[in-house]
């Protein structure tokens, strides 16, 4: 499906049923939601009249307002005695830097400042409903008269840059993990489940990379446009800290046991943050790599226990018996 294709079933959707279709409405939000940055109203009406001279004033600022109450707009005010609007179909909630010197305005999102927000809310027995940030100053390109940044991106395309960045990041040192524990595990059951859990981790990051090589042929800027998600601690230095600690010398136990603690925050850290962010395939990639996570973490703590069981069987064999007991 293109995305025009899919502008239009959800523009469908939208519609109550049996209602009767309003050509100049859909030409509108059809405009609208094709648009990426945040127009004036005055801007939509240029956008408008160059597609249809006949369509009144009157008419895009209504459909404006109605786009706003459905939903499917938002209004930003960035202090210039004028409102702005931006489309929140496939467009996540994020915050703004708005440059005073060229007007221009650039979008982020912070898992970090959410947290907090949410935090003094609940502090404050305060049920927030929507919470605005703003960065108000001079961007990059008019401090230095450099050329601006490969900016005007499409905000879900880099939201999806960015939590395949950090699931990638995460995948390979996993990978870089479990590899080390195989070599280092002496438990030949356990040493497998450290095996397999490369393998796994190996062709999990392949799929992930070829999602990644997918995005950038629809944006071939992709990787040169700044970044949008910020994070202050993502999962990958868990495995990081994990392998600098089979690297000290542990025993079979103590290794299963750090893969579980690694696992365990990485699948707390994607699914926390997945779950805050609103529908997208940011959220997606977030959420099915929790998903990930969580079933690595099932597999390790059955292992755990088993070698656990393994061992205590093998010390509590009555002494005087001969060690092996060949009737299994
Ligand atoms: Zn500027
Ligand atoms: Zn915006």
């Amino acid at each position: 499906m293109t995305a025009i294709d899919s502008t239009a079933t959800f523009i469908e959707s939208l519609r109550p049923a049996g209602s009767k279709r309003s050509g100049k409405r859909d030409l509108i939000v059809n405009v609208f939601l094709r648009q990426q940055g945040h127009l004036t109203a005055d801007d939509l009406v240029d956008l408008i009249r160059r597609e249809d001279e006949r369509i009144s004033r009157a008419t895009i600022y209504r459909t404006l307002q109605w786009m706003v109450d459905a939903g499917i707009a938002r209004k930003v005010d960035f202090g210039e005695g004028r409102f702005r609007f931006e489309h929140s179909y496939r467009h996540p909630r994020h915050f703004h830097l708005i440059c005073k010197a060229c007007n221009r305005s650039f979008e982020f999102l912070s898992s970090d400042i959410e947290a907090l927000i949410e935090e003094v809310a609940t502090a404050r027995s305060f049920a927030p409903r929507q919470s605005v940030l703003q960065i108000h100053g001079t961007c990059d390109a008019c401090q230095t008269g450099r050329p601006p940044l490969a900016d005007g991106g499409v905000t879900e395309h880099l939201f999806a840059r960015d939590a395949l960045r950090i699931a990638i990041a995460t995948e390979r040192s996993g990978l870089e993990f479990y590899s080390r524990a195989a070599r280092l595990t002496k438990d030949a059951r356990g040493r497998r489940v450290f095996e397999k859990l490369a393998e796994e981790e190996k062709e999990h990051l392949g799929t992930l990379e070829a999602r990644y090589g997918e995005l950038l042929q629809q944006d071939p800027q992709l990787e040169s446009r700044p970044t949008f998600l910020f994070f202050k601690g993502a999962a990958n230095g868990l495995f990081a800290a994990g392998a600098e600690q089979l690297a000290r010398g542990v025993n079979d136990r103590e290794a299963l046991m750090i893969g579980i603690k690694c696992e365990r925050g990485s699948h707390r850290f994607f699914k926390r943050y997945g779950e805050k962010f609103e529908d997208s395939e940011g959220k997606k990639i977030f959420l099915e790599f929790a998903d990930e996570e969580r079933a690595h973490l099932e597999l390790l703590i059955r292992e755990y226990r088993s070698l656990v069981d393994r061992q205590r069987r093998r010390r509590t064999k009555p002494p005087g018996r001969p060690r092996r007991q060949t009737h299994a």
